[in-house]
């Protein structure tokens, strides 16, 4: 503990002294070095290139302007813990399933994730996710039961979301986030035939949640509410992730 707040301040200590000479640097050839250390304002990442079409809706926009979604603050990574119990495999293939569904999102928003590693923390969707006195929590990606989480209830495979706030500009940016998983959906899904790449979609649109989609009437779509069978992100999902990747940093 103690070596790791050491190695923060050198860190900070550092951040500082070189940034006075980054903000006086003319060009943008350090741009990728202002971000290192954390003062640059450019995108970590770029949203792919996308074929036009399909459809796609956001679960919050920013007030006034139902064309601009809220979304998370390209210019931060997003961190996020796995909580492997409750899986239906063990701990090592459940995270590797976790961070290749996670990394298809990052590919196509062109957000930056990093993992943090495994966790005990427990899934709360009551509000109380949405993390106190200004503290960024890591998203949490876990699986529970409908005993514990009550949102799980009936026909509920999953549960993604994220928590805005509003920053100095006025503009409201996701903070934190999650995504639960049910179980049993998972446990049954196991002995099915495709079971593992539906298992795979219901997370990937989790993952919707929670960088901002909304759920869309077309069946074409992953982020349709009542999967039937798209197993992938449907053109409207791509369009809408880029969309979301494209938010403006703070
Ligand atoms: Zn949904």
């Amino acid at each position: 503990m103690r070596e790791r707040w050491r190695s923060g301040l050198v860190l900070l200590l550092s951040a500082v002294l070189l940034a006075g000479i980054v903000l006086f640097a003319p060009g943008s050839e350090n741009s990728a070095f202002r971000r290192l250390i954390g003062i640059g304002d450019d995108p970590l990442g770029t949203p792919a290139d996308v074929p036009a079409g399909g459809v796609y809706a956001f679960l919050e926009h920013q007030r006034g302007n139902p064309d601009d979604p809220v979304a998370w603050d390209p210019c931060k990574e997003i961190h996020f813990e796995v909580n492997t119990d409750g899986a239906p495999d063990g701990a090592e293939d459940t995270v590797d399933f976790v961070r290749e569904a996670v990394a298809v999102v990052a590919e196509v928003t062109g957000l930056r994730f990093v993992y943090d590693g495994t966790t005990d923390r427990r899934p709360k969707w009551d509000g109380a996710f949405v993390p106190l006195g200004g503290r960024r929590e890591p998203v949490l990606i876990s699986w529970a039961t409908a005993s514990e989480v009550d949102e799980l209830k009936g026909n509920v495979a999953g549960l993604g979301g994220a928590a805005a706030r509003e920053g100095v500009d006025g503009r409201l940016r996701f903070i934190t986030g999650g995504v639960t998983l049910d179980s049993a959906s998972f446990d049954d899904l196991e002995d099915e035939r495709d079971g593992e790449e539906f298992q795979r979609a219901i997370l990937l649109h989790e993952l919707g949640h929670l960088v901002g989609l909304d759920h869309v009437d077309s069946p074409a779509e992953l982020m349709f509410a009542d999967n039937i069978g798209q197993r992938d992100f449907g053109r409207g999902d791509l369009n809408g992730l880029v969309r979301l990747g494209e938010g403006r940093c703070s």
